[in-house]
């Protein structure tokens, strides 16, 4: 019997193993979704086994300081990335904002608050 190699690295486009694809026979790189019918969501030409480089990860509006932390990030997640890791940050909404929802200080991008220490204090009471 064959002995097999496993390799755990996942590719960042699909977000699956060497080893995962292979079991399954799978060589195309996409996402599957839906629902009633099963469709691609997402497909790229090629998968991808290695890290981002300074470059790509510049070209995703991540700060260099992150850089580490998002070598391996998945594509996917990479609008996910929190504010505090991105050269844009937060954007905060300068008024009450009903119609998404936002009051004055909230992030447009992660609904969180950056509150100030004076604000935090208060709320502990
Ligand atoms: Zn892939
Ligand atoms: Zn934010």
């Amino acid at each position: 019997m064959e002995h097999e190699v496993t390799d755990e690295r996942r590719c960042l486009h699909c977000g699956e193993t060497k080893t995962t694809l292979r079991r399954a026979g799978i060589t195309m790189c996409g996402i599957e979704g839906g629902y009633e019918y099963r469709e691609l969501i997402e497909e790229w030409p090629d998968h991808r086994w290695r890290d981002w480089t300074d470059a790509e990860l510049d070209r995703w509006g991540i700060r260099p300081e992150a850089f580490d932390k998002h070598r391996r990030t998945p594509e996917t997640h990479m609008q996910w990335v929190g504010c505090e890791d991105t050269k844009r940050g937060h954007v905060l909404a300068t008024e009450d904002d009903y119609e998404f929802g936002l009051r004055i200080g909230q992030c447009h991008a992660c609904g969180k608050v950056p509150i100030t220490t004076e604000e935090a204090a208060r709320e502990q009471g």
